[in-house]
């Protein structure tokens, strides 16, 4: 019998009690907020998670609630006054400020949608040769939102920007047509989400038929977090932990790529149960999170976060720099700052946790690692290097860009010179796919969920 899960949204939130020392207006500009954006929290992370002490500085706070600063304050003040009336212009409006907010960056739902015998197959995304991205229609939402989240179209219901599939067979053709395809993430939303009898249907057909070249299964989630219960004493957690050895036993990796953005996630009883109970079974966990103002902006919390996951047998996997999408003004970093971010943690932690790379932007035509910052001839470069790249031979050259103190993308930066313009991801013949439509914004492991 496991512990009841809470869910709180825009329409409850007011139940929860730690809320009730704040101020009816910050109550009702967070309220505001949460009708632009998505809003869902639940009772292990209000109960485990946050320091009510510390409001609203305390990054689970930041991390799971919506903050005011989020929407500029014209949109805020003009949502707010619709709020008392027309329910229809207040809906227009919601719409108008969320499609402003680049919900889908680069227009990833057409760009990278994979074909089968001529057909567009939903729910599948492929990008790199060797992995395809499913997304398992039950698996659309998640135990709780990270304010942050570029998959937030998913939680608005924009019907047109979903991405889902009911079928794995569609999934098993593309794979046996695919062979170089090594790797399936299920991701979401958070397949985790999902019961274990629904994954264990999208996943018994790829265990009997093997297809392609398929050796390493990946699932991203974020329950480790936000609902560690799902792999203790949900009603189907020791059928999960069955359906991961059953995985194993079939001669596949398994592996969670886990998503924690602070290291007061980790700390619980219930999340190192969890841990403890997933790498018993013999599945690998790799952990990774976006950079971001108000929750992770500071060396000390990545170097904590990842001596931590080692010590908890987990594998520090990525940094990423924060997307293109939702409220982005909030979280951003300049790229200079993230870099000495990741460089001051990195330098300062065991060989073990070395296994950590980043800062890493997920852009048009691959992951681009911030790998340095030079000068020659007193000038300033930002070192970028491809870590994956729709053009193979293009990953781990080092390329260079003109130094800007406020860059937050690889759009903000310019090629240091005439032969680093190859590398630039906004060149359109490195955009070109194998079937020969063009690549997308997508990230394949972002996807914390
Ligand atoms: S980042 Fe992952 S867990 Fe967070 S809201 Fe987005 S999909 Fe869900």
């Amino acid at each position: 019998m496991g512990t009841k899960f809470k869910a709180y949204s825009s329409n409850n939130f007011h139940d929860i009690k730690q809320l009730q020392n704040l101020s009816a207006g910050t109550l009702l500009r967070m309220e505001a907020v949460a009708k632009v954006l998505p809003f869902r929290t639940n009772n292990y992370i209000t109960d485990n998670l946050i320091n009510w002490n510390n409001i609203p500085n305390d990054p689970m706070f930041q991390l799971t609630f919506p903050q005011p600063e989020m929407l500029n304050d014209i949109d805020l003040q003009r949502v707010i006054r619709l709020m008392k009336g027309d329910k229809v212009k207040l809906d227009l409006e919601i719409r108008k400020i969320q499609m402003k907010m680049n919900p889908q960056p680069a227009g990833q739902l057409e760009l990278n949608t994979p074909s089968l015998e001529g057909t567009k197959i939903k729910g599948i995304q492929h990008k790199y040769m060797e992995t395809v991205l499913f997304f398992p229609e039950q698996g659309q939402t998640c135990h709780a939102y990270c304010t942050y989240c570029f998959r937030w179209a998913q939680f608005i219901g924009i019907d047109e920007l979903k991405m889902a599939t009911r079928e794995s067979q569609e999934l098993i053709g593309y794979l046996n047509e695919h062979p170089k395809v090594t790797d399936l993430l299920i991701t979401g939303g958070d397949p985790m989400i999902m019961k274990t009898k629904v994954i264990r249907r999208y996943l018994e057909d790829i265990l009997k038929s093997k297809p392609g070249g398929l050796k390493n299964i990946r699932i991203g989630t974020k329950a480790l977090s936000y609902w560690p219960y799902r792999f203790t004493i949900d009603e189907d957690a020791d059928d999960l932990m069955l359906l991961f050895e059953e995985i194993i036993d079939a001669g596949f990796h398994l592996t969670i790529m886990a998503h924690f953005t602070h290291p007061v996630e980790m700390d619980t009883p219930q999340v190192k149960e969890a841990v403890k109970r997933i790498i018993s079974r013999g599945a690998i966990i790799r952990c990774q999170s976006p950079v971001l103002r108000h929750i992770n902006d500071d060396a000390d919390i990545w170097m904590e976060m990842w001596s931590k996951q080692v010590t908890m047998g987990m594998i520090p996997y990525y940094m990423f720099v924060a997307r293109d999408t939702g409220p982005k003004g909030y979280f951003n970093l300049p790229l200079d700052e993230v870099y000495e971010i990741f460089s001051s943690a990195f330098n300062r932690v065991s060989g073990l946790a070395r296994t950590a790379r980043g800062p890493s932007m997920s852009t048009k035509s691959g992951k681009i690692l911030v790998d340095g910052i030079m000068t020659s001839n007193s000038k300033k470069y930002f070192v970028l290097k491809y870590i994956q790249s729709r053009t193979p031979e293009l990953v781990n050259r080092v390329f260079l860009a003109k130094y800007n103190p406020v860059a937050v993308w690889i759009d903000d930066l310019e090629p240091a010179s005439k032969s680093d313009e190859l590398f630039f991801p906004f060149m359109k013949q490195h955009m070109q796919l194998d079937n020969g439509t063009l690549d997308d914004d997508f990230d394949d492991e972002y996807a914390f969920a």
